[in-house]
Formats: C-alpha cells, sequence, structure tokens
C-alpha cells in the first residue's frame, strides 16, 4: 500500500488548481486525472472569461497549461481512475482500477459534473454532429442557422439567448407548460423575436445522420400530435450531474447529489476530506470559480494536515 498525505481526485481547473497549492505546500499530492483528463473544458473550443487570456484560449490547452503548471511544483500526476474509497477510517483507503493501493491522510475531491442528456439513442448517436450541451463552447457553429435548446431553466434560457445573438432561429423545447428560470430570465427571453418557446413538448426523437449531422427533431406535443421542427443543432440544458457517486453514504450530499460543504469552506462531513469544483457547486460552475474552489480546498488541506502532526 502506498501512503501518501494528500490526494486529488479529478484533473479540471479545481483538481489543478489544488495540486498547484499543495504541491507549492510541501504536501507531495498525488492527483488521477479520471476517466476524462483535464474534465469538461476540454470539450470547449474557446474560453474567453478566464481571467488572464486577454485573446482567449483553448479549453484543451488551459488544461494543458494548469497540468504543466501542477507538475512544475513536482504534483504527481497519474493516469487513472480511482473505483473506491473508504472514508470510515484514517488514514482513508482508496482503490485504484478495483484495487486497494493508497493510503490518504487527506483526500480533495475534485471529480466535477456531466451535463445530462435526453437519453435518446437518436441524441447518443448525434453528440458531436448537431448535439452539444455546451451552447458558449459549440454556438459559434451554428451561426445563421436554425437550432433548438431543451430545458426551461436559467441554463437553458441562457443559452438560448446566447444562441439568439448568433442563430437565425431558436426553439426553445420546454416540457411544462411554464418555464422555471428566473423571472428576469424569462422577460429576457420573451422579448427576443428570434426566440419560439414550445411550452409543453417532449423530444422523441432527433432527426439526422452520420453524413447529415442533426437536421431536425421530431416533438410530441401535450395533446399528443407528433411536431416536426428543422434544426441544425440541438442543444440540451437540462441540468448538471455530479460525479459523486464514490461518496454516496460516506460524505452528505444534497438532493441533487452534489457534495454538501461547510459555509465559507471547502470541508465536507468527514474531516480530512475537501471537495472542490462543480462537484460541490450547483450555482456558479464556471473554471474560474472552480479553480478559486481548489485553492480553497488546498489551503483547508494544508492547515488540516500540520494540526494532525501537532497532535
Ligand atoms: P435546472 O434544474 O434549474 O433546470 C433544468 C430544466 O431542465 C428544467 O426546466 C427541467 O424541467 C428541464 N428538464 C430536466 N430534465 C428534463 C428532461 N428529461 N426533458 C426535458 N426537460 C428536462 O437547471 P439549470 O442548469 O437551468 O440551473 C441550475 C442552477 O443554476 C439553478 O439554480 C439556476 O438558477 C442556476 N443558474 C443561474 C444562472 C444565472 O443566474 N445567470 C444561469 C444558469 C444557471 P422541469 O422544470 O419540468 O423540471
Amino acid at each position: 500500500m502506498e501512503k501518501i498525505k494528500c490526494l486529488i481526485i479529478g484533473s479540471g481547473p479545481a483538481g489543478y488548481t489544488a495540486a498547484i497549492y499543495t504541491s507549492r505546500a510541501n504536501l507531495s499530492p498525488v492527483l488521477y486525472q479520471g476517466i476524462q483528463p483535464g474534465g469538461q473544458l476540454t470539450t470547449t473550443t474557446e474560453i474567453d472569461n478566464f481571467p488572464g487570456y486577454p485573446n482567449g484560449v483553448d479549453g484543451n490547452q488551459m488544461m494543458e497549461d494548469m497540468r504543466a503548471q501542477a507538475a512544475r511544483f513536482g504534483a504527481d500526476i497519474r493516469i487513472g481512475v480511482i473505483t473506491r474509497v473508504d472514508l470510515s477510517k484514517r488514514p482513508f483507503t482508496v482503490a485504484v482500477e478495483g484495487v486497494d493501493a493508497i493510503e490518504a491522510e487527506a483526500i480533495i475531491v475534485s471529480t466535477g459534473a456531466t451535463a445530462k442528456y435526453l437519453g435518446l439513442p437518436s441524441e447518443a448517436a448525434l453528440i458531436g454532429q448537431g448535439v452539444s450541451a455546451c451552447a458558449t463552447c459549440d454556438g459559434f457553429f451554428y451561426r445563421k442557422k436554425d437550432v433548438a435548446v431543451v430545458g426551461g431553466g436559467d441554463t437553458a434560457c441562457e443559452e438560448a439567448l446566447y444562441l439568439a445573438s448568433l442563430c437565425r432561429k431558436v426553439y426553445l423545447i420546454v416540457r411544462k407548460d411554464y418555464l422555471r428560470a428566473s423571472k428576469a430570465m424569462q422577460d429576457r427571453v420573451f422579448a427576443t423575436e428570434n426566440i419560439e418557446v414550445l411550452f409543453g413538448h417532449t423530444t422523441a426523437e432527433v432527426l439526422g445522420d452520420e453524413l447529415t449531422g442533426v437536421v431536425g427533431a421530431r416533438l410530441t406535443r401535450a395533446d399528443g400530435e407528433s411536431v416536426t421542427i428543422d434544426i441544425d443543432g440541438f442543444f440540451l440544458a437540462i441540468g448538471h450531474s455530479p460525479m459523486t457517486r464514490l461518496f454516496e453514504g460516506q460524505l452528505e450530499l444534497d438532493s441533487e447529489g452534489y457534495i454538501i460543504t461547510r459555509a465559507g469552506s471547502s470541508h465536507t462531513t468527514v474531516e480530512g476530506v475537501f471537495a472542490a469544483g462543480d462537484v460541490q457547486d450547483p450555482v456558479y460552475r464556471q473554471a474560474i470559480t472552480a479553480a478559486g474552489s481548489g485553492c480553497m480546498a488546498a489551503i483547508d488541506c494544508e492547515r488540516y494536515l500540520s494540526e494532525l502532526a501537532l497532535k
């Protein structure tokens, strides 16, 4: 069994920032990158809102830069997936690819979140070919075209408004007969001429194939009627799922599965386990907020370990 001070699980901006800070604090962190090294930002093309990049930066490049920065200070960054954690006693035991391999004094959880999809086979078949869960990442490809956004929350409205500034027409497909989004957001949507809200509609099928990409969607209206819309892009904005299955029954999670942290800190309900980034943030979900919370987790972890050493 390998014995380490600090294990970081996940390799988005939260995990890499935690690795930069903990390695500079001589905690010799080991970071496991997980199934998607670099996290959600690697599916983004250009990031224009991260301070310090006046001309924007490619998502993959940014994550590679963060990885290299953490490695420069000695963080041990490993390819691999943590498959089990036992937080019932310290040091915590952790399995890598099914084999108990590590004993860690402290753990920083930065496993992130993934966008939810409807689960239709036709949707899955066209991911990356017109089906996307990130309008800010992919909207650019649909300039002057017709697209649809699914969802009725703030994210769906925000994405619809963003797309409306680029596209010819945006359908907002809402399963209920009202929007869940804030009033201000709703007002903006209703005031935007090229957004058509389709209340009481669900998606039965995304139309298109490998050669054509998305060409339309077949919707079902509340009265059972089938409606077809012609679109080139189909955007999902129906929420995110935090990657917390490993911690169920061990850390306190909210009703959506997000890790609950003590207000103003990264402390979870288990002493010595800290959470950072989207895995504990259902609201902001930005690269910069994730990086900021990774820094908080590293500082909390460092304090915890130094207090442990004094005991
Ligand atoms: P929400 O959970 O608020 O909304 C999800 C939407 O997707 C709901 O309208 C829901 O419908 C719909 N939906 C869920 N599953 C399906 C499905 N299978 N088929 C069709 N529709 C479905 O998620 P958001 O990502 O919009 O927001 C998350 C949080 O982030 C919220 O607290 C929000 O306020 C916040 N946020 C704030 C922003 C801002 O203030 N600028 C911007 C973005 C997010 P139904 O209503 O029927 O359940």
